[in-house]
């Protein structure tokens, strides 16, 4: 007798013991808001994501990826499909001369993929240590942090088509990567998924240690090691680990102001603190919260960090109300202060303009 193989039913099993309805997204987003996804699942494999973007497709739900939720501003219940990517692996592969290429699943989490890179001496991302969240956010708004941004390591990401179900690699140089920015914050969000990245580390030491006092921090012949360890200790003196009080870091990017608008806000402003950017001048989001009075401030159960002005808290509250008034209040003043309109940086979920495509 022969036997009957039904791939349909076996898919409808798999898909119905992975997908779970209703489910919290409280401890899948750093600032700990209690929305909830219509239907929630974890990806472990590229087989089962794919499987996933099936099942979407074919019941017509829209698809919201998340990673560590680190960048996230949740504002309420998600409808759809919500995957929490946990693709594992990491790959390195020497090149001739001074290059390492290292391919890392998208679920990786992003500080350890640093960590392993310092013990296997490879540079290039050390800067970029204690950045929470996966491997696979990074590109989405183009992590930066002392003078480092992602697009100056990643060589390209393999990206899942949620409508085909294609897998197939992009060069770094096509992401649209600008200042915390990228083509998967906007034409590709929702569309294209990273299921993969591959860095290009170097095998020779080339530090950089101009940028957030670095080098005046490091004792002796800086190396590798110690820049690490040195990111590590000013981050965790400055900024609040996640695991302690609820947070996205950054909550607003720095503004990018023209010459003129620098100039004339340094005559009534005369410390304003600004950098140089792309033939304008990136101004410093904190300074202009701080100098606004409202460092330290509480506001219902949210508040404005101690130590860090540009990071917003969340202490007690279970929805995103109270944050996104202080965000107003905040937004408002800086605006009538300085005429300077602040963006916020983290990705708020669900978007009103979100429709199943
Ligand atoms: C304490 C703290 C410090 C931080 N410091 C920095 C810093 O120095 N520099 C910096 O740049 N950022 C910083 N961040 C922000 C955050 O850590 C990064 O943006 C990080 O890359 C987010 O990763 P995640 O996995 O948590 O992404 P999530 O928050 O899960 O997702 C962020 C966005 O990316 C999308 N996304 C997630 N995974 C994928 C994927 N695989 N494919 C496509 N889209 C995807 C999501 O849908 C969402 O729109 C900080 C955050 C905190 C809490």
């Amino acid at each position: 007798m022969k036997m009957r193989f039904n791939t349909e039913d076996a898919f409808e099993q798999r898909i119905e013991r992975s997908i779970q309805e209703n489910v919290s997204l409280a401890s899948y987003n750093t600032f700990r808001f209690d929305y909830s996804a219509e239907y929630f699942a974890i990806a472990e494999t590229l087989d089962a994501l794919r499987e996933l973007l099936v099942w979407a497709k074919q019941n017509q739900k829209m698809v919201t990826m998340i990673g560590g939720g680190s960048n996230l501003l949740i504002s309420a219940d998600v409808t759809g499909l919500v995957i929490i990517n946990r693709l594992s692996g990491i790959n390195a592969r020497e090149l001739p001369g001074n290059l390492i290429s290292v391919t890392v699943a998208a679920g990786e989490n992003w500080h350890q993929v640093v960590e392993y890179s310092v013990e296997q001496e490879w540079y290039g991302i050390e800067n970029l240590a204690l950045i929470p969240g996966t491997a696979g956010a990074a590109p989405v708004q183009n992590i930066g942090a002392y003078g480092v941004e992602i697009k100056d390591v990643l060589a390209r990401v393999q990206v899942i088509n949620r409508n085909t179900g294609d897998v197939y690699w992009v060069n770094g140089r096509d992401c649209g990567f600008t200042y915390r920015d990228s083509h998967f914050k906007g034409q590709w969000k929702d569309l294209l998924f990273i299921t993969s990245v591959e860095l290009s580390l170097k095998k020779q030491s080339e530090l950089l240690l101009s940028y957030g006092g670095l080098s005046e921090r490091i004792d002796g012949k800086p190396n590798l090691r110690s820049v690490f360890n040195t990111v590590c200790n000013v981050r965790n003196e400055k900024l609040p680990s996640p695991a302690v009080l609820a947070n996205s870091g950054s909550f607003f990017k720095n503004p990018i102001v023209s010459q003129n608008q620098h100039t004339e806000l340094k005559q009534h402003f005369p410390n304003l603190v600004s950098f140089p950017f792309n033939g304008g001048f990136k101004l410093a989001a904190g300074w202009l919260i701080d100098q606004a009075g409202w460092k330290g401030v509480h506001y219902q159960g949210v508040g404005v960090y101690e130590k860090q002005a540009l990071v917003l808290v969340n202490y007690s509250e279970t929805n995103a109300i109270a944050l996104l008034d202080l965000e107003a209040q905040i937004k408002h003043s800086v605006f009538e202060k300085y005429g300077v309109l602040l963006e916020r940086e983290p990705v708020q979920l669900p978007l009103a303009s979100e429709l199943v495509k």
